[in-house]
C-alpha cells in the first residue's frame, strides 16, 4: 500500500466529472509545493540543512529535493552562515539574478542577525541588503526549524497573490534595497 500523501486540492467546487476553483489557488499551490531552495551556505549552519535534506528529515516531502546553485532556476535563497561583509554584495548579486517569485529564508542567527558576531567584519543579517521573508532563529537551529521555515515560506506562496509582484508597495520594497 503507497504510503504516500498527495497533496490537498485547493477549495473550489466539486460536482459530478468537474472539480473548479481560480487560478490563482492553482498556481499558489504549484509554486508552493515545488519550491527550489539555492543553499547559500557559509558555515555551521549549512551542517544543519545537509542533515535536512538527507534521508531522516527528508526535504524532497515538501517538493524542495532540488537544490539549485544556478540562481536562474532557483526560487528560494537560503542563507544559511556567518556573511562576512566582504561577501554582502555576492548574496545581492545572488538574489538579483533569481526570477520572480522568489524568497529569501535567512536561516541561524548569523543570517539573521550577525548572531556572535557583533564585530567590524560580519554583517549585522541579510535584511541590510536583501528583503527577507521568514527568519529561522537558532545556533544552529535544528533540521525540525528549518522544516518549519520551509513550511512558512509554503503559505507564502499558496496565499500570494498573483499581482503582488507588480504592486507600487512591492517595488518600492525592492527599490529601498537599491535593486531594480
Ligand atoms: S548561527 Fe551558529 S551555527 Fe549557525 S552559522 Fe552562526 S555560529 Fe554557526
Amino acid at each position: 500500500m503507497s504510503t504516500v500523501n498527495m497533496v490537498e486540492a485547493p477549495a473550489g467546487v466539486e460536482g459530478s466529472g468537474f472539480f473548479a476553483t481560480s487560478f490563482d489557488k492553482v498556481i499558489g499551490m504549484a509554486r508552493a509545493n515545488s519550491l527550489w531552495p539555492l543553499p547559500f551556505a557559509t558555515s555551521c549552519c549549512g551542517i544543519e540543512f545537509m542533515a535536512t535534506m538527507a534521508s531522516h528529515y527528508d526535504f524532497a516531502r515538501f517538493g524542495s529535493e532540488r537544490p539549485s546553485f544556478s540562481p536562474r532556476q532557483a526560487d528560494l535563497l537560503m542563507v544559511m552562515g556567518t556573511i562576512a561583509k566582504k561577501m554582502g554584495p555576492i548574496v545581492k548579486q545572488v538574489y538579483q539574478q533569481m526570477a520572480e517569485p522568489r524568497w529569501v529564508m535567512a536561516v541561524g542567527a548569523c543570517a539573521c542577525s550577525g548572531g556572535i558576531f557583533d564585530t567590524y567584519s560580519v554583517l549585522q543579517g541579510i535584511d541590510r541588503i536583501v528583503p527577507v521573508d521568514v527568519y529561522v532563529p537558532g545556533c544552529p537551529p535544528r533540521p525540525e526549524q528549518i522544516i518549519e521555515g520551509l513550511m512558512k515560506v509554503q503559505e507564502l506562496a499558496r496565499n500570494e497573490a498573483l499581482r503582488r509582484r507588480n504592486s507600487d508597495e512591492y517595488k518600492n520594497l525592492l527599490e529601498s534595497y537599491n535593486i531594480r
